[in-house]
């Protein structure tokens, strides 16, 4: 039998056409040194780093799979959905993103105003130098501010005391719609996969509802070994990819060598018992 959870699949990360700070190729070198097989470059809301990151893969000696990281708001928070294997010129996908990516600029400015009322001067201008994609400006983008402006220690740190929930700088905003982003990429040939699902604050309600609603979009998988989640986590997350019939996907979730604490490639295999996302994606992998 062919263990194919046994795979060095690194299905999420990101590069300096969102809020990662290595170029597509610089990744795929990185990557591949690590020993990745199997890598997906998932920009948030983003395809434009896809043929290069493809081209880069293959230059390396890694399979690759088409991938994206759609913001969506979901019972008055933020979730993460990743896009797999999906056509990247698909154009209602790609309009999708773009509307998706539209109020970031606008919300950048306010998060400056806010900022600027605490004592902190400049902030969006200061943001827009990390920034590699004008579309992609980020809180990321500010917290890298922040840190270079001495404000604070590290991007945690930024997290924690301005840009999350009831802290100054944080501005509330609509992303996509669940059904949409799911829509989007099944109707591009992918599939959907919630990421890094530990990460929210739902209660256990909102939690299965979340993950009903998904499965009833169309939505196909869950990542379980990701950089943001304990050995705890992979093991209550195996558990719920089980329960709902969902394929599992593993991912560093990898931004940049000096703020992420996992590497590329550098996770635990996925659990056995479980269909990884890449065998149901086997057409797909390019
Ligand atoms: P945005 O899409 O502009 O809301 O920015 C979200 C991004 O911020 C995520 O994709 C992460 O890269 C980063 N992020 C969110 N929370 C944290 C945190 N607590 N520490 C460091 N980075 C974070
Ligand atoms: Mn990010
Ligand atoms: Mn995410
Ligand atoms: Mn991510």
């Amino acid at each position: 039998m062919t263990r194919v959870s046994i795979l060095n699949a690194d299905l999420h990360c990101h590069s300096v056409v969102s809020d990662g700070t290595l170029t597509p190729e610089e990744l795929a070198t990185r990557a591949a040194a690590n020993g990745v097989e199997l890598w997906s470059l998932t920009d948030h809301d983003e395809v434009g780093g896809q043929h290069r990151a493809r081209a880069a893969a293959h230059a390396a000696g890694m399979k690759y799979l088409s991938g994206t990281e759609v913001s969506v708001t979901f019972a008055g928070q933020t979730v993460h959905i990743v896009g797999l294997g999906f056509d990247p010129d698909d154009a209602a996908l790609r309009q999708g993103l773009a509307a998706t990516r539209g109020g970031r600029g606008e919300r950048a400015q306010e998060m400056s105003d806010q900022l600027a009322k605490v004592g902190i001067a400049g902030a969006y201008e200061g943001a827009l130098k990390f920034v590699g994609n004008p579309e992609l400006i980020s809180r990321t983008h500010f917290a890298r501010f922040l840190v270079e402006s001495g404000a604070c220690r590290d991007t945690g740190e930024v997290f924690r005391r301005y840009l999350t929930e009831g802290k100054p700088g944080f501005v509330p905003h609509r992303w996509a719609g669940l059904g949409d982003a799911v829509r989007w990429i099944t109707q591009a040939g992918g599939m959907a996969v919630i990421a890094h699902p530990a990460r929210y604050a739902f209660t256990a309600t909102e939690e299965y509802a979340l993950f009903t609603e998904f499965k009833a979009h169309g939505g196909r998988g869950v990542e379980v070994v990701t950089g943001s989640h304990t050995a705890a986590e992979y093991v209550k997350y195996a558990e719920t990819a089980r329960e709902f019939g969902l394929a599992a996907s593993r991912g560093s979730d990898f931004h940049s060598p000096g703020e992420s604490h996992t590497d590329l490639g550098q996770l635990p295999y996925l659990p056995g018992g479980l269909t990884p996302v890449w065998e149901l994606l086997a057409e797909r992998i390019q």
